[in-house]
This record gives structure tokens, C-alpha cells and sequence, in this order.
């Protein structure tokens, strides 16, 4: 089938990350051991949130910060859902990728938010509700839509990529991040689910939510040590205008992110603290990369420092809506977090992003399954009317000349009933066959048997193609069923009431938002426009005036000045942490090398320092093989063809010394005579000169007892054994006595 490539939306227009805060009530811990009283305030109908600083004087002014939205501590997990994701799922159900990470501070209810408590249905975060409301949306849809629900479920713990679905969980390899222009980046071999009914999507969040790496730290009992996503991907097929069925891919990712955390403050060390370096590390790259993409004029993007900013790289900057749930904890003691959440919550307000419809993506699953469908269904139509003629044929209305397609009009119903109905009228047939054989008399009993074994053949090969039937009917009815199909009833609640009361809400969320930034944009329009209005009667009023003025305006120097003063802070305590860092890292450096200078032998550690080399797309040092891949079938010499059957390759020579027999100077192998030789050394010496005598050397063989000095060992060339030249062997009578020369 010919698939068109992923068309961008008309509407190519971008759209700012969408930013909102909320901050949690005062736990009991907090309660009890800092004075009264939170230092966030908050304005829900401005979307504005006033930090206090607890260390600063009264009289220095407050911190505000505006946002999208914001959420006080009564806030209900309803409230942020309606207002600030609904929109979202609805995107992502059009067909546009959406994102929703929750980032905080660790304890400040980044889970909370994301999850909830599952049972209170008032508890329950975004992502049970984001179940729902995907599920519900099908239900009502119209009935030539079809879907397809996947879900996927990762965790990156220490940098690596783990599936949270894989059974072998704790031992399995990490995963690589793999890119492809048309759908970003991906993780290759994800555990994906199928997903029928909320229960089903549900049941794979608890069987990951029990894989996740979680610890206790002194500031949250069940403290996520890692970064944790949830992946959903909605494809719905629609017929479109031109007759065919258009498939759009919305794709869904819910993070719930490890919390930042200072090392002092959670009380972590060891194995904790390594956690802590790597969250900080990715969570550091990113504030990066935040930062980069807010500010717009950096060109570079630090996506690669990290693997959860590579992997929400289509959220930050690229083709998703993404919304931010920055949390907050209202305790003193935790002001400079609570500051650096919204430092970088208010960053993250300008970062753009080009969302876009995936229509037509080429890697869409449904497709496959259609066309799965499809092939299985002529398949079991095929069979089918196969059994429907037969039976027509048995009953004697055959008519010779309806194919499928003249019939095809007729109902499929009628046809399967007509089928079994085939079987069923078979196998009586062949039962009574049965009988009559059995009660033949006049039959001998060998026929008998004969014929009653050939009807038991023939009923066994009905069975078969029976169960076969019914084996391609269940994987028929099994691959249909995991496709939902709009308009049924797959949730419980979908009365009109429920409908109605929904649409209120809905509506009520939106004029809540679009109030909040009509409000939101008079505000600024005030601070433009009081200088136009200002017309002065007399000078002593003109002074009261510009002295009010010269004091709001001294009021922002201070604002701005210490705000320069709180980033230098902030960047001198983030040195310090890095600097603590490098310390915790140059120490188990050292105590590497020291295993290594003076365990490892030095020609040993040279050896695999050559063969390591660096992959930078997996950040890994790796070992390159031994042999390279390409040279190892160049490697072996390949045997002459001519030489089958032969030990190893053969010469001319050797082939005509086999000819002669086994004398041992034809021999190609075994030369050596190596048992020991008892005779007694021979003392004689031997007067080589004059060339007659050398000329005669040869005879000197025949004789041992003549040979020169010890005789350690007996060669060919001591045995001699006469050979019987050949007119055909001269070239191997001139090697015989030449080599005994050179043998001396
Ligand atoms: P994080 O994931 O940010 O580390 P959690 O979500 O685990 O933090 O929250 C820590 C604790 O605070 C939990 O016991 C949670 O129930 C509670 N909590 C967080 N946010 C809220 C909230 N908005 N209302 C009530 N309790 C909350
Ligand atoms: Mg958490």
C-alpha cells in the first residue's frame, strides 16, 4: 500500500511551552519544626505566585512570578486536569504530540500530581485521569473511527534507559536511544502494550509502577531515584474525503521526573549520592538546555548531554505541546529550591515549540493491523464458502457457475451458518457410512476394516480443517478486538448526565483561563499606560507624582538588584556542588588507578587501552573486536579446488614420491626419525678435501659407523634405501644426489 509521507498541519504556527505551579500543603514534619506559615503565596486569579524571602528583612520586597496557571495548596487534582491538560489530551487525540513533566524539588508532589492516590477517585493525578478521558473520548467518537491504544513504560535510573515492562526488569541490558527524521528520537526494542480498556492501561502502570527504582531520603519516605515516563500512543484511523482511511498518531509522554535535590539536604550518601549526581547531572542539562532554548540566541542545544533531555527533545523546542507542572514545597527552609523551581519555570514560559499533526506516519501500527485484519478475514471467507459449495454440491443446488464475488451479497452470518451446517451434515453422513459398512454381511471382514479405516480418514481430515477454522477464527476475532471502535461502550460512564456535567466543567476551566490572561494582559497594559494618563495641575502635585514614581521605580532597582544578587548566590552554590562533585569523582578516580597501576600487569593494561575507543552516541567506552569484523573471512586461506580429498594441499613431487612408495626421502612429512639411536658414537673424522672425495659423499650414507661426529638423531638421508630410477624420474634422480650435500 502506498503511504504518503507525514504531512505537516496547515497551521504551522508555534506555540510557547505552557508553564503552571502549584505548591503543596505544609506537611506535618514542617508543621512541627519551622514557625507558622508558608513563604508562597499565591494569586489563582492573576496566576501569580509571591514568594517571601524567610532571611530577609521585612521591608525588602517579594518575589513575583506569573505563570499560565497556578495551584494553592487546596487545590484538587481535578482543577489542574480540567484546566491546564485537557486541552492537551484532546491535542494529542487530534493527532499532535503531547508532553506533561511534573519538576520540583524532591517532596514538593511531583508524583503526587502525576499519579495521585489511585483509589480516592478525588486523589487521582493526571495520568489515571488522562486513562480515562482517552478511553472516553473513543467511546463517544463516531463509529467509523477506528483506534489503536499502546502504552510503554521506561525509567532512566544512572543513566541508562531501563523498560519498565520487560519481565526481566533488574537484569536486563539498558536500552539505546535511537533517532529517525520522521519520528525523533526513540527507544529501540521497548516493551509497547496493546491496550483495550482502562483496566488494561491501568494494569501496566502498576506492573511498571512496581519495577521503578524507588528510596527513601530524608525529605520523602518514597523519594523516585529516577525519572520516570510513561508513553501513550493513540493512533486513529478515519475515512477521509477522497475515500480512504487517514491514520493520525498522537503520541503522549507523562514524566514524573526525580526530584532536584541539594546532596546536603536529602542526607544521601553512597550508592544515594551516586543517584543524586546523575539526577542532578540530567536535570542540570535540562536546566541547560531550558535555558538555551529560552534565551533564543544560542545556536547550540545541549539535547545530547543527557538522556532525558535527548529524549524530550521533541517536547522542548521541537513538534509537541508540553506543559509543565513546576511543584513547589511551602516550607522556609527550603526557599532557594522553591526560587530555582521558579527561576526555571519561568524560563521554560518562553521556550517555543512547532507542534504539528502526524498523519500518515509510515511506522503506523494500525495500518499493519488493518491489513493483518484484512488478509485473515478473505482468508476465513475463503474456507468458509469453500464448505458453503461443498454442502450446496451434497445438497444437489450446485449450480456450477457462482463464484465468490456474485455471491459475496449475501449475508456472512448465512454463510458461517451454512458452513457449520456442512460439517455438522458431513460428519452424519460419514456416521452412517460407518454403520452401513459395519452392517453389511456380505463384506468380508478386510474390506470391512478397509473402508471403515478410509471413512475414520476421511472424518479426521473434516476435524482438521475443522479446528483449523476455528484456530484462524480466534486470531481473526483476537487482532479485531484490540482495535477499538468509536461509538462503544467501553467505559461505564457514559450517560448524558455525566456528558453534560463534564461539558460544564470543560467550560468553566476554559473561562477561567481566558479571564486569568485577559487579566494578565491589563495588568501590563496598566504599568504602559499610567504615564499617558498622568496630567499634572499644579507643580506640588507634579512632584508628589514623580516622587511616587522615583519610589516604584527604586522599589524594582531593589527587586532587580537582588535578584542579581540571588543568581550570583546561586551560582556560586551550584559551583560549590559541582566542585563536590569533581572531588567524590577525582576520589574514585584515584583509587581506580591505583588498582590498575599495581594489579594490572603494564603490557595487559597497554592491550585494552588500544582496543577501547569512545562512542559518543552511547557515551560509552567500548572494546573494538579483536579481529575486524571485515578481514575475518579473508583471514583463512581457502583450499584449492583441485586439492579435495588430500590432507592439505599437494605437490607434483610429493604426489610421485607417494608413487614410489615409502621411502623417506619422497616423504612430505615425519622426516624425522626421533627414536634413539644406540649406537655408539663413531670418533673418526672425516678429510673433505678434495672434490673427488666430496664427489662421493653420497656412499659415506650406506655406512653409519663412518659418519661425522655424533649422531644424534637418524634423518632419511642415514637410511638410505635404493630406489629404482625410472626413465620417467630423471628430474628426481638429479634431487637425490643433490640433496645430501646440502643436507651436510
Ligand atoms: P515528589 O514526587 O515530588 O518527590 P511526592 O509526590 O512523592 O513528591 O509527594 C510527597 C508527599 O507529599 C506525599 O506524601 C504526597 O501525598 C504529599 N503531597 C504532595 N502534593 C500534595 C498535595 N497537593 N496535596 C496533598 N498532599 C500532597
Ligand atoms: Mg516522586
Amino acid at each position: 500500500m502506498i503511504q504518503k509521507k507525514p504531512v505537516m498541519s496547515k497551521t504551522k504556527s508555534s506555540e510557547s511551552v505552557k508553564v503552571v505551579v502549584r505548591c503543596r500543603p505544609l506537611n506535618r514534619k514542617e508543621e512541627s519544626n519551622g514557625p507558622a506559615g508558608g513563604i508562597v503565596q499565591m494569586d489563582l486569579r492573576l496566576g501569580q505566585v509571591i514568594l517571601r524571602n524567610p532571611r530577609a528583612s521585612a521591608s525588602e520586597p517579594q518575589k513575583t512570578f506569573t505563570f499560565d496557571a497556578v495551584y494553592d495548596a487546596n487545590s484538587k487534582q481535578r482543577d489542574l486536569y480540567d484546566e491546564s491538560v485537557r486541552p492537551l489530551i484532546d491535542s494529542v487525540l487530534a493527532g499532535f504530540n503531547g508532553t506533561i513533566f511534573a519538576y520540583g524539588q524532591t517532596g514538593t508532589g511531583k508524583t503526587y500530581t502525576m499519579q495521585g492516590a489511585w483509589l480516592d477517585p478525588e486523589k487521582r493525578g493526571v495520568i489515571p485521569n488522562a486513562f480515562d478521558h482517552i478511553f472516553t473520548h473513543i467511546s463517544r467518537s463516531q463509529s467509523d473511527k477506528q483506534y489503536l491504544v499502546r502504552a510503554s513504560y521506561l525509567e532512566i535510573y544512572l543513566e541508562e534507559v531501563r523498560d519498565l515492562l520487560d519481565p526481566n526488569h533488574g537484569n536486563a541490558r539498558a536500552l539505546e536511544l535511537r533517532e529517525n527524521p520522521e519520528s525523533g528520537v526513540y527507544v529501540r526494542d521497548l516493551t509497547s502494550c496493546v491496550c483495550k480498556s482502562i483496566k488494561e492501561i491501568e494494569e501496566v502502570m502498576n506492573v511498571g509502577n512496581q519495577a521503578r527504582a524507588v528510596g527513601a531520603t530524608d525529605m520523602n519516605e518514597h523519594s523516585s531515584r529516577s525519572h520516570a515516563l510513561f508513553l501513550i500512543t493513540v493512533e486513529c484511523s478515519q475515512p477521509g474525503p477522497d475515500g480512504r482511511k487517514h491514520i493520525r498518531v498522537g503520541r503522549l509522554n507523562l514524566v514524573d521526573l526525580a526530584g532536584s535535590e541539594r546532596q546536603a539536604k536529602t542526607g544521601v550518601q553512597g550508592e544515594r549520592l551516586k543517584e543524586a549526581a546523575k539526577i542532578n547531572l540530567s536535570l542540570s542539562a535540562l536546566g541547560n538546555v531550558i535555558s538555551a532554548l529560552a534565551d533564543g540566541r544560542s545556536s547550540h542545544v545541549p539535547y545530547r548531554d543527557s538522556k532525558l533531555t535527548r529524549l524530550l527533545q521533541d517536547s522542548l523546542g521541537g513538534n509537541a505541546k508540553t506543559v509543565m507542572v513546576a511543584t513547589l514545597g511551602p516550607a522556609p527552609q527550603h526557599y532557594d529550591e522553591t526560587l530555582t523551581t521558579l527561576r526555571y519555570a519561568n524560563r521554560a514560559k518562553n521556550i517555543q515549540n512547532q507542534p504539528r499533526v502526524n498523519e500518515d506516519p509510515k511506522d503506523a501500527l494500525l495500518r499493519e493491523f488493518q491489513l493483518e485484519i484484512a488478509r485473515l478475514r478473505a482468508q476465513l471467507n475463503h474456507r468458509k464458502w469453500r464448505s458453503k459449495q461443498k454442502k450446496e454440491q451434497v445438497d444437489g443446488g450446485w449450480e456450477g457457475d457462482g463464484d465468490e464475488e456474485t455471491e459475496g451479497e449475501e449475508g456472512e452470518e448465512e454463510v458461517e451458518k451454512e458452513a457449520e451446517e456442512y460439517v455438522k451434515l458431513q460428519e452424519q453422513q460419514l456416521e452412517r457410512e460407518k454403520q452401513d459398512i459395519r452392517e453389511d454381511q456380505f463384506m468380508l471382514a478386510d474390506e470391512k476394516q478397509r473402508l471403515l479405516g478410509e471413512k475414520e480418514r476421511m472424518m479426521g481430515d473434516l476435524r482438521k480443517e475443522q479446528e483449523a477454522t476455528e484456530q484462524l477464527t480466534a486470531k481473526y476475532k483476537a487482532m479485531e478486538s484490540k482495535l477499538l471502535v468509536g461509538g462503544k461502550n467501553i467505559t461505564d460512564h457514559t450517560n448524558e448526565q455525566q456528558k453534560m456535567l463534564e461539558m460544564k466543567r470543560h467550560e468553566i476551566a476554559e473561562q477561567t483561563r481566558r479571564e486569568r490572561e485577559i487579566q494578565q494582559q491589563m495588568l501590563v497594559q496598566d504599568d504602559e499606560t499610567v504615564e499617558l494618563r498622568e496630567t499634572f495641575t499644579s507643580l506640588q502635585q507634579e512632584v508628589e507624582a514623580k516622587t511616587k514614581k522615583l519610589k516604584k521605580l527604586y522599589a524594582k532597582l531593589q527587586c532587580i538588584k537582588a535578584e542579581i544578587q540571588d543568581v550570583n548566590d546561586e551560582h556560586v552554590r551550584s559551583r560549590q556542588e559541582l566542585e563536590q562533585t569533581q572531588n567524590e569523582l577525582t576520589r574514585e578516580l584515584k583509587f581506580k588507578y591505583l588498582i590498575i597501576e599495581n594489579f594490572i600487569p603494564p603490557e595487559e593494561k597497554n592491550k585494552i587501552m588500544n582496543r577501547l575507543t569512545f562512542d559518543p552516541e552511547e557515551d560509552q567506552w567500548k572494546f573494538q573486536p579483536l579481529v575486524p569484523a571485515e578481514s575475518k573471512s579473508s583471514q583463512m586461506k581457502k583450499r584449492p579446488s583441485s586439492a579435495v580429498g588430500y590432507k592439505r594441499p599437494i605437490s607434483q613431487y610429493a604426489r610421485v614420491a607417494i608413487a614410489m612408495g615409502a621411502h623417506s626421502r619422497y616423504r612430505a612429512e615425519n622426516i624425522m626419525f626421533l627414536e634413539l639411536d644406540m649406537t655408539p658414537p663413531n670418533t673418526a673424522t672425516l678429510d673433505c678435501s678434495t672434490k673427488s672425495e666430496r664427489n662421493q659423499i653420497p656412499s659415506l650414507d650406506n655406512s653409519p659407523t663412518k659418519d661425522s661426529g655424533v649422531c644424534k638423531s637418524r634423518s632419511w638421508c642415514q637410511t638410505p634405501k635404493s630406489i629404482t630410477s625410472s626413465s620417467s624420474n630423471v628430474s628426481l634422480a638429479a634431487c637425490h644426489t643433490a640433496t645430501p650435500m646440502t643436507a651436510q
